[in-house]
């Protein structure tokens, strides 16, 4: 199982940091509920995109139920599950200010995940409901907008919806997998 971790640090920080290093493990385990059991299990790698050229490879810390011997991973919530490009660069580009240099590089990706909330938002709106009610049928911008306002930023956004309903704003959430094609195991240091 993959949970996103609130961390107030933008990725560039993280990663000049070592900051993986130093996530703590969830006080319960997720799956079975038990109190301090999660043990440190290295991390694994992805890629994500970073404000200036290239991209960065971020570590997930990743934890082992010593009762359930389940594992759970802990995604840094400046990052989108499973998408390349970084929250900070799509909250950008859909806020339509004039374009950054990062949000031109990534573009294409950027206009597929819109094109993806878009396709999404009837779903988000059954299992949201409310908070996107006072969104004018077919203004995706509004609905976006709103969704945002109600949780403060995409982070949060993202947060929220993972915990509450497995949901991002893109899609379903696939919550773990654990040698994806996009993940490497490391050997924890
Ligand atoms: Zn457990």
């Amino acid at each position: 199982m993959q949970l996103i971790c609130a961390i107030d640090i933008d990725p560039e920080q993280y990663v000049a940091e070592s900051f993986h290093k130093r996530m703590l493990p969830p006080a319960r385990c997720p799956h079975c509920y038990r109190a301090k059991t999660l043990w440190a299990l290295g991390y694994y790698s992805r890629n994500l995109s970073r404000i200036g050229l290239g991209a960065l490879l971020i570590f997930v810390r990743r934890f082992l139920c010593r009762c359930c011997r389940k594992t759970v991973s802990l995604l840094p919530s400046f990052a989108q599950p499973y998408r390349f490009v970084q929250n900070r660069t799509i909250e950008n580009y859909l806020r339509g200010n004039p374009l950054s240099d990062e949000v031109i590089r990534h573009l294409d990706l950027l206009s597929q995940y819109w094109r993806r909330f878009r396709i999404w938002l009837p779903e988000l709106e059954r299992t949201v409901g409310d908070a996107l009610e006072r969104a004018p049928p077919n203004d995706h911008i509004k609905a976006w907008r709103l969704l945002l306002a109600v949780h403060g930023d995409l982070a949060s956004t993202t947060q929220n919806l993972v915990t509450g309903f497995q949901i991002t704003p893109f899609g379903r959430y696939r919550c773990h997998r654990p040698n994806g094609p996009e993940e490497k195991m490391v050997r924890k240091r």
